[in-house]
């Protein structure tokens, strides 16, 4: 028999279902088997309780249809066995026995429906039927759940250990969810935040923002929104690190698009980007400072520079390029070492920057060179003022270690328009009247003018064009006489270096020796000046002239070297030199620098028979207090006083105090620069025993010396 049922179509599938019958009347299990098997059912059959519990524990069953009146083991105690095992099968009953205990003790033990025998087939089919679908329906239900448990668990897994924070925020911008990480990168509970606004974890600084993107574009926008937003940690300092946050409006999709309610609220990722960030601001740093002094470099200075020029055009104001350069480092970097000298050179940067205001701009422009830009001036006064700070607060020794160092400050200062109008000619022309400091003994101040020679400033070609001249014996010793006032004859000779220069003709000292007093040429320079002139004026001595005195300069870098003075006495061992005719004439700044040192050096010098003179003597400190204790044997009278002889009565007034004054200290005295009969007389008329200049003949090569002191014929002027 076969009947059919029609399944309605939200019943689960039973065909892979398993149906135990369980009886301990065989024959009762093969009608039912049959039964259930036309079906096409899956059945198997146990014969007897002690059979139906060891099926149900090793096999997987969905529905036992079971016997309560069996020998060995009665069906209550079947159903006792599932409970305790836990076993998760359906039981219909099928029982001869009707009485009302009996069915309600089996309904009350978890049976589904209770089916008497004989039985109805179609009353069972549908029975069988409607169990099979409780129980599939629910362990559907279970594998469900398992697999929503296990996907939440995944979700929840990937949210939290995802690299960023992950959060919610509800429509007025307050925390709904956030994963862990939060605490891992800020330091905050998640329960801490929960309910607060944003606000609460958002530096300060980055609010307004913040709150931009907030209400302008998640409110408004649909689609993800990503910016840079720096976010407080939790700890006590109020550090903050960056963070790209990306921002998706969460919409109602059941609400129309223009409807208020669609938002319903934020979603977003915020990822740590603060290592990125400050690789990117060093680089950024790194490209536009100097590292050392932390200052801004010349790129930025030049980009500083460019912006103030613009800002002039616009409000009428100058613009103010002070081309800084250190006297004396390279001494401090040569003899103390480098790291020393960079130590110099960060000290001096902090004393420059408390010279300056928030505005200006104080770079490192290379080596000892430093550049500061005063973007709005009204007058040229303001520079000055800063000028003279500067060369104040440098004035200070400087310690390093066990040392004591002094450094020295030459400024070139160009105004715009005046002193340039692009960026480059105003570093150019400020470079130029550094240069024109340093010509003229250093540690000062100088505007650009345009009577300053530009082509002169192109100090990198210079210096390895001087490093050539050397090697390829350009330099050259002339001879200025020195001549006695009385009889008019030559006494000496002051040496005076020359570069013949294949291209540019003969040039003279001023246009080379700043710079070479900038690099070590100028000693290797000095010492072959001396080393020559000694060796030519020596065969001189030699040759019928034993009374000529032969003046040599020497450069403020050579004298401060610690072996000045050996090397001074070893070269003229060299070229057997008489010491008693050397003269050397130093410059009254080089004295005063480091006055007890130098008092040292010339009291050996003049141990061993070496004059000293002070040279271009008025134009510097002029101290009666230093001479008294110095071995000074002359004074040479700077030729800016006899210059101006015929002119003023002052300046006169300067020479006549300046020769009385040696006269009183015992100096012998030297007049420079005299040009003319005039000058000529009136410095005899004081008592001046000694005079040089272009009157009794400019500097010259040693073989028109010689012709000078052998002469054919009597003449003085050459
Ligand atoms: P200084 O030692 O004061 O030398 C005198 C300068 O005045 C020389 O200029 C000379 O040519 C110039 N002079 C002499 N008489 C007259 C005159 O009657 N009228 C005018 N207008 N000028 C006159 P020079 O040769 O150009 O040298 C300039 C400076 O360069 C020197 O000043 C000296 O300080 C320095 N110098 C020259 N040779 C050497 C050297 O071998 N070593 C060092 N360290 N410095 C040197
Ligand atoms: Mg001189
Ligand atoms: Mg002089």
């Amino acid at each position: 028999m076969k009947i059919r049922k029609t399944k309605p179509d939200t019943q689960v599938s039973t065909e892979k279902a398993r149906i135990l019958i369980v009886d301990d009347e065989y024959r009762m299990l093969a009608s039912l088997q049959e039964l259930l098997s036309n079906e096409g059912y899956h059945t198997d059959t146990a014969l007897g309780g002690v059979s139906a519990c060891e099926r149900l524990t090793d096999s997987d069953v969905d529905l036992v249809l079971l016997d309560l009146n069996m020998g060995d083991m009665s069906g209550h105690e079947v159903m006792s066995f599932i409970a305790e095992n836990e076993i998760d099968v359906a039981t219909v009953v099928v029982s001869g026995e009707s009485s009302f205990s009996h069915v309600s003790k089996a309904l009350r033990r978890g049976a589904y429906d209770y089916i008497k025998k004989p039985y109805d087939p179609e009353e069972l089919l549908n029975t069988v039927n409607n169990a099979l679908q409780k129980v599939m329906l629910e362990k559907a239900h279970a594998a469900m759940q398992i697999r929503l448990k296990k996907s939440e668990e995944l979700h929840r897994y990937i949210v939290n250990s995802s690299p960023d924070v992950v959060f919610m925020l509800d429509k007025q911008g307050c925390f709904t969810f956030l994963n862990k990480k939060v605490q891992a990168l800020l330091g905050y509970n998640k329960a801490d935040l929960i309910g607060k606004h944003y606000h609460t974890i958002v530096d300060p600084a980055d609010r307004e923002r913040a709150n931009y993107i907030f209400t302008e574009q998640v409110g408004r926008q649909t689609g993800a929104w990503s910016s840079e937003l720096r976010l407080r940690m939790r700890k006590e300092t109020h550090e903050s690190r960056h963070f790209e946050i990306t921002f998706f409006p969460i919409e109602n999709s059941a609400t129309a698009k223009s409807s208020p309610d669609r938002i319903l609220g934020t979603y977003g990722t915020a990822r740590d980007i603060t290592e990125r960030k400050e690789a990117e601001e060093f680089i950024n740093f790194q490209a536009y400072h100097d590292l050392l002094t932390r200052l801004p470099n010349r790129a930025l200075f030049k980009d500083r520079l460019n912006l103030a020029l613009a800002q002039s055009k616009r409000n009428g104001k100058h613009v103010a390029v002070m081309f800084l350069d250190l006297d004396r480092f390279k001494i401090v970097n040569d003899t103390l070492g480098h790291a020393m000298g960079d130590r110099l050179l960060q000290s001096v940067a902090l004393r420059l920057e408390s010279c300056v205001r928030k505005c200006d701009t104080l770079s490192r422009f290379g080596g000892d060179e430093f550049t500061l830009l005063l973007p709005a001036i009204t007058a040229s006064e303001d520079a000055r003022t800063i000028a003279k700070k500067v060369i104040n607060v440098l004035k200070e020794p400087f310690k390093l270690g066990d040392h004591e160092v002094f450094v020295g400050v030459s400024i070139g200062i160009a105004i715009s328009p005046v002193g340039g109008e692009t960026v480059e000619q105003l570093i150019q022309n400020a470079d130029v009247a550094m240069y024109h400091v340093k010509g003229r003994g250093k540690d000062g101040y100088k505007f650009f003018s345009n009577s300053m020679s530009v082509t002169d400033s192109n100090r990198l070609n210079l210096e390895r064009d001087i490093r050539l001249a050397i090697e390829r014996n350009e330099f050259k010793v002339f001879y200025q006489p020195k001549v006695c006032s009385q009889t008019e004859k030559i006494i000496g000779v002051e040496a005076l270096v020359r570069w013949q220069h294949p291209e540019r003709g003969l040039v003279y000292p001023g246009d080379f020796i700043p710079l070479a007093e900038e690099t070590r040429l100028m000693s290797d320079l000095n010492d072959w000046v001396l080393q020559t002139a000694c060796t030519e004026v020596g065969s001189w001595l030699k040759n019928g002239h034993p009374e000529i005195r032969l003046s040599v300069n020497f450069s403020p870098l050579q004298v401060e070297h610690p072996k000045y003075v050996e090397r001074l006495l070893s070269s003229l061992k060299t070229s057997r030199f008489p010491a008693q005719n050397l003269e050397i004439e130093l410059t009254e700044d080089v004295i005063m620098k480091d006055l007890e040192r130098m008092t040292k050096k010339l009291n050996k010098l003049a141990e061993h028979g070496v004059s000293i003179a002070i040279d271009d003597f008025g134009t510097g400190y002029s101290s009666l207090n230093y001479l008294s204790k110095l071995p000074i044997h002359t004074l040479k009278v700077d030729q800016s006083f006899v210059r101006e002889i015929e002119n003023t009565k002052d300046e006169a007034c300067i020479v006549n105090a300046i020769v009385s004054m040696a006269h009183g200290l015992k100096l012998n005295i030297v007049a420079e620069g005299v040009e003319t009969r005039v000058q000529l007389e009136y410095l005899k008329s004081l008592g001046c025993q000694e005079m040089q200049g272009f009157y009794f003949g400019r500097a010259v090569s040693a073989e028109q010396i010689m012709t000078r002191l052998n002469p054919p014929a009597r003449s003085i002027a050459i």
